[in-house]
């Protein structure tokens, strides 16, 4: 460890937390806790109970819980004054409350995907929207494993959002294992257009929530998103540009 590298702690050992760990050192991180409330087995040498169990208080906490977990995290951030990054799904208003209220004492970003292709692509869906008639059609589809506790998901509801005022018709779907697609569809007399990505390996979610806690510590307090510290690359290509 030294001294003057930022210390990290994830809340969640679940799919992405776990990953979001192995992947910290690319960051330049100094893992100092997984916080879980169930042992996570073989990351055991890090485990925290619960956020208040840290030995030592990380610069910047990642969230990848389920939405009370999120909630939680806000609050102990708040209280703590330690800059929170979640990419939890499913916040119903409270929980994303609880997200805006702490980002009046500290920096706080969410993200509904943490991947570079698809804020990408809710850039170009935010500039489509200008392009369109009223009576224009859309249609999304999303698909993602099997144990995804939220439907539509929170990619798909930020799709949605960046094409508002126009209506979206939204199919999810839930099958095996599969990461995560959505595809955007313009449906026109003669025509469509769509917009695809397909996420092929979830390190990139995790990758682009680190590249996002570097970019946040140091931040005055206030509610962040990605587009920021994922514009540039950031996700693929730390080291130098950090
Ligand atoms: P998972 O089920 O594998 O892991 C969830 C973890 O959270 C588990 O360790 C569980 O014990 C813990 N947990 C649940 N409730 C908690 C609470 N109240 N307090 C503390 N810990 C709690 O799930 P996952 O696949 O790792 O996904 C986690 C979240 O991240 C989901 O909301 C998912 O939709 C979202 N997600 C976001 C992105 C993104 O890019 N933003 C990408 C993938 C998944």
């Amino acid at each position: 460890m030294t001294g003057d590298r930022p210390r990290l702690a994830v809340h969640g050992a679940g799919r992405m937390g776990r990953l979001v760990a192995e992947h910290a050192a690319d960051f330049g991180f100094d893992l100092v806790g997984i916080v879980s409330r169930h042992h996570p087995g073989d990351t055991g040498e890090d485990w925290a109970p619960g956020l208040d169990a840290l030995a030592t208080a990380p610069s910047v906490l990642i969230d990848f819980t389920l939405p009370a977990g999120a909630a939680a995290a806000a609050r102990w951030c708040a209280r703590e004054g330690i800059p929170l990054v979640s990419g939890t799904t499913g916040l119903d208003e409270t929980q994303r409350t609880a997200l805006e209220l702490a980002s009046h004492r500290v920096p706080v970003l969410h993200a509904s995907n943490f991947s570079p292709g698809v804020n990408l692509a809710l850039a170009l869906l935010r500039e489509a929207g200008a392009w369109l008639g009223s009576t224009d059609r859309i249609t999304l589809t999303e698909i993602h494993h099997v144990h995804k506790q939220d439907a539509p998901s929170g990619t798909a509801l930020a799709m949605a959002d960046a094409l508002a005022p126009h209506a979206v018709d939204i199919e999810s779907r839930r099958e095996g294992e599969v990461i995560g697609d959505h595809r955007v569809r313009f449906h026109w007399p003669g025509e469509t257009l769509t917009i695809d990505h397909h996420a092929q390996d979830r390190s990139i979610f995790a990758r682009g929530a680190l590249a996002c806690a570097r970019w946040l510590v140091g931040r005055p307090h206030g509610f962040y998103g990605p587009g920021d510290a994922l514009r540039r690359g950031l996700a693929s290509g730390p080291s130098d540009t950090l």
